[in-house]
C-alpha cells in the first residue's frame, strides 16, 4: 500500500480550476518529484495534501486511510509535514527556537527524544548547530532553507513534502541541499518533492511526474523522464 495516494484531485480557486483531477502516488521510503513550470499547480497539490487547499472533489489517502476531510494540525500529527515554497521560517526567533517549533504539535517528546531529533538536524546541517543563537531572519538563503528543513525534521515527518527547496540559492548551495534530501530519504524517510530544477530532483528521485496547467501529462522512472525528448526540451532547455 502507498504511503499517499492522490485520486482524481479537483481544486478550484473561484472560479478557476488549478487542478483539473491529478492521480499520483508515493511508495514507503521513495523519493518522488512532481515536476512542472510556473503556474502549473505544483504549490497548489502540495497544498492538497497538507490541508491548506480545500478539495472540489478526488481523495487523498495516507497509509490507506482518507485524510481528505482532515483539517492541517490533524494531518501534521499524522506525520504529514510540509516545508513550504519560500521557506517561511521565523525571522525573529532564532535558530534554535525556530527548530523547536518544529516540535509544537508533537506529543510531549522526552528530553532525551528531543536532544536525539537535535542531535540529527545538527549532523546533516552543521552550520545550524553552529549558529544555534543566530536570528533566522539574518541567514543567509540557502541557511534559511535548512532551518526550514531541519525545522521540518524536527516533527519526524513520514512523509516530507518539499516546495521548492532550490528556489533563489545558488548553485553549490542547491548541490548541497539536493545531497541532503537524498540522504534524509536514504535514512528512511519518504518524500515528495516539487521542483522546477529537472535535472537534480529527476536524476535523485525514484519517479517522477510531469504536471502541466493542472493536469499530469507524465510519469516514470526518474531516470527515464531525464532522457525523455518531450522533458529534456521542456525542463532542461535541450532542443
Ligand atoms: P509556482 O512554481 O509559480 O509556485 P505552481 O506550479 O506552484 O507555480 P500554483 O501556485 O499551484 O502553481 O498555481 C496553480 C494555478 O492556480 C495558477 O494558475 C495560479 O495563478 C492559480 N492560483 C494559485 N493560487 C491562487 C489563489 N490564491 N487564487 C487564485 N488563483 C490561484
Amino acid at each position: 500500500m502507498p504511503v499517499l495516494q492522490i485520486d482524481d484531485m479537483v481544486v478550484h480557486y473561484g472560479r478557476i480550476t488549478a487542478l483539473h483531477g491529478i492521480s499520483l502516488s508515493v511508495g514507503a521510503g521513495e523519493l518522488v518529484t512532481l515536476l512542472g513550470a510556473n503556474g502549473a499547480g505544483k504549490s497548489t497539490t502540495m497544498r492538497g495534501i497538507s490541508g491548506l487547499n480545500r478539495l472540489t472533489s478526488g481523495d487523498i489517502r495516507f497509509n490507506g486511510e482518507s485524510i481528505a476531510n482532515l483539517a492541517p494540525h490533524e494531518r501534521v500529527s499524522r506525520g504529514i509535514i510540509q516545508v513550504p515554497e519560500g521557506r517561511r521560517i521565523f525571522p525573529g526567533m532564532t535558530v534554535l527556537e525556530n527548530l523547536d517549533m518544529g516540535c509544537y504539535g508533537r506529543k510531549f517528546p522526552s528530553k532525551a527524544d528531543y536532544r536525539s531529533s537535535l542531535d540529527h538536524v545538527f549532523d546533516l546541517f552543521p552550520r545550524l548547530g553552529e549558529r544555534k543563537s543566530q536570528y533566522g531572519g539574518t541567514m543567509s538563503g540557502g541557511e534559511q532553507q535548512m532551518l526550514a528543513i531541519g525545522r521540518a525534521l524536527m516533527a519526524r515527518p513520514t512523509l516530507l513534502l518539499l516546495d521548492e527547496p532550490s528556489m533563489g540559492l545558488a548553485p553549490m548551495v542547491i548541490q548541497q541541499i539536493f545531497r541532503i534530501i537524498s540522504q534524509i530519504n536514504s535514512e528512511g524517510t519518504t518524500i515528495l518533492l516539487v521542483e522546477q530544477n529537472a535535472q537534480q530532483a529527476l536524476s535523485r528521485s525514484d519517479r517522477g511526474y510531469i504536471l502541466e496547467t493542472g493536469t499530469i501529462t507524465k510519469d516514470g522512472p526518474g531516470k527515464d523522464l531525464l532522457v525523455d525528448d518531450a522533458v529534456r526540451e521542456a525542463y532542461l532547455g535541450v532542443a
